[in-house]
């Protein structure tokens, strides 16, 4: 089992560096889940106190059991960017609190129960046939994901996006499409599921955050994100550094951008490890703006 040391509560960033960081692939093993193989490096931005910022598809609840298990006390980004998530008193200060319950989450999408009702309204109407979470309790959503029957239920606590399995033709495929973007919604193309969710993502979920440490610390930090799937591509390119990671096939996503991008020769968190430890040993730590 992972393990690291208990850090002191965490202040907010001194501004130098911010790290925004994809857990499925990216900082957890594709197959394990483990992210032993980044514990140096994971130690190291804890140790220099630069906030580790998770962005990823996973549920409020799987990533709170996830920040407990890292010791991470920063914000993050859940749903592919369907919430922004702050630890309460983490930019007004003055939390005595021990609880790492206590959160504001900012809804970037729809609220799950609105998407859910015109899903089902739209499936009513014109015979779509699918099924997302909502239809399935945990055993089945155990079933489609793999996760254990926990981590299922975990998964299907949801906020502001729905994962379905498409059914039906190409020509019902489109008709749906139209509908989402008539009501200001999109599909997300998954690995296992599509998603349907708002106009967000996880780069407008960052930017957000990014806004908000500057308002309340007057600093724009050096960015550095990490991702190795299409649904971190805006992440990586809004970032001063971009990285991408190596895929447990040997493969990278196709990377485009102005930033500088580093390819890591390592697979999953081995490769995140030897790309933070570059960076951060690279002694360019420097404040725009
Ligand atoms: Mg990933």
């Amino acid at each position: 089992m992972s393990a690291l040391p208990r850090a002191d509560p965490c202040e907010p960033p001194s501004g130098s560096m911010i790290v925004f960081t994809d857990l499925d692939g990216t900082l957890l093993g594709h197959h394990t889940y483990a992210f032993d193989a980044a514990l140096p490096a994971l130690k190291a931005l804890q140790n220099r106190g630069i906030p580790l910022i998770i962005a990823t598809s996973k549920t409020i609840p799987e990533v709170e059991r996830l920040r407990r298990r890292l010791h991470n006390r920063h914000p993050y980004i859940v749903e592919n960017g369907a919430a922004l998530v702050i630890p309460q008193g983490y930019f007004s200060g003055g939390t005595d609190s021990e609880s790492e319950s206590e959160y504001e989450s900012i809804l970037l999408s729809s609220p799950y129960e609105t998407l859910r009702a015109k899903l089902c309204q739209w499936r009513a109407d014109h015979g779509f046939r699918f099924e997302g979470f909502g239809d399935w309790d945990a055993s089945t959503i155990s079933k489609h994901t793999e996760l254990p029957l926990e981590d299922a239920r975990l998964a299907g606590e949801r906020v502001g996006s729905e994962p379905l399995l498409w059914h039906d033709s190409e020509t019902a495929l489109a008709q749906f499409r139209a509908l989402l973007e008539k009501e200001g919604l999109r599909l997300i193309k998954g690995g296992r599921f599509d998603h349907v969710i708002g106009e967000t993502n996880k780069a407008r979920a960052c930017r957000k955050l990014l806004k908000l440490y500057h308002t309340h610390q007057s600093v724009t930090p050096r960015v550095v994100a990490l991702g190795d799937s299409p649904n971190d591509l805006e992440m990586l390119q809004l970032a001063d550094d971009a990285v991408v990671i190596r895929r447990h096939d040997g493969s990278y996503m196709p990377y485009t951008g102005d930033n500088r991008v580093t390819h890591t020769e390592k697979i999953g968190p081995a490769g995140w490890n030897e790309a933070l430890q570059e960076i951060l040993g690279s002694g360019v730590v420097e404040i725009r703006g």
